[in-house]
């Protein structure tokens, strides 16, 4: 019999200059995180109502643990500097391409606006122009420099391994990210949160709105007791 794996991109959302969003498998949901709840009870699902309740009761005073019966699986790309950020998150499985067994592409990230050192409570303040458009015309040169140096690297017979110690952190990678929802919220609180560098935050923000279509109780749920920090009224 053929064996065949099916990757199916269920959403699909464009971050940044190059990067991208792309849900590829999803498992579970709230029903998932309210049958999980109710096994101790030896009961499933009941009423709308009441399951949606109950779900905002776990979230809401920390019952955290049937969060992790729903399951997504990401397909990622964007840049290294990131993704450096991204993989502090260990409660996730990740598998990311090699630069030692791929040409790495020559897709660099370059901000729209540059941002000034000057920030107050980490909202940061815009390079003005010219000098915007002059320096990322300097790093768009030396992006294209590093990349005439890397692919030199390798037609003199480099290994892959050696020449893409020359390339940016502003390169792209890619990497599969399959993450439960309880440890999802863990990331979205974090990196939605206003102290997390732009970039990761617009991930974020991408994640947080596909959380929201596939698991729209709990993602309520997240919004009223975890972000805004409303307490549970009996
Ligand atoms: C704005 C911001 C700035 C940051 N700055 C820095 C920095 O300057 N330097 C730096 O090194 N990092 C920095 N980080 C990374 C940060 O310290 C965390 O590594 C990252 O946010 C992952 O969070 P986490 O451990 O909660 O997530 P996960 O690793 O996904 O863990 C999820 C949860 O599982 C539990 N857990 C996981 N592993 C353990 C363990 N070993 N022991 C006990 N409990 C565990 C914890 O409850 C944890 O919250 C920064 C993060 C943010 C958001």
């Amino acid at each position: 019999m053929e064996r065949q794996v099916r990757v199916e991109v269920l959403k699909e959302i464009p971050v940044l200059d190059h990067g991208f969003v792309k849900l590829v498998d999803f498992m579970g949901g709230d029903m998932a995180v309210v049958q999980a709840a109710r096994v101790s009870f030896g009961k499933g699902v009941t009423e709308p109502e009441r399951d949606r309740k109950l779900l905002e009761f776990l979230l809401a005073n920390r019952h955290e643990t049937p969060f992790e019966h729903a399951l997504f699986k990401f397909h990622i790309k964007c840049p290294i500097f990131v993704a450096r950020q991204w993989f502090r998150h260990r409660i996730a499985s990740y598998n990311e391409i090699s630069g030692r067994y791929a040409t790495m592409k020559e897709e660099f990230c370059l901000p729209e606006a540059l941002r000034t050192q000057k920030a107050k409570n980490y909202k940061y303040e815009t390079m003005v122009e010219p000098d915007n458009s002059q320096l990322k015309e300097k790093i768009s040169l030396f992006y294209q420099k590093a990349y005439e140096l890397y692919q030199e690297l390798l037609e003199k017979g480099v290994a892959r391994e050696h020449a893409r110690i020359v390339l940016p952190l502003s390169l792209y990678t890619q990497f599969y990210w399959t993450i439960n929802s309880r440890a999802m919220m863990n990331f979205l609180s974090l990196r939605l949160d206003d102290h997390a560098q732009g970039e990761i935050r617009q991930y974020a923000e991408a994640i947080g709105g596909i959380f929201a279509e596939y698991m729209p109780w709990t993602s309520s749920a997240f919004n009223r007791f975890v972000v805004l920090g409303e307490k549970w009224a009996d």
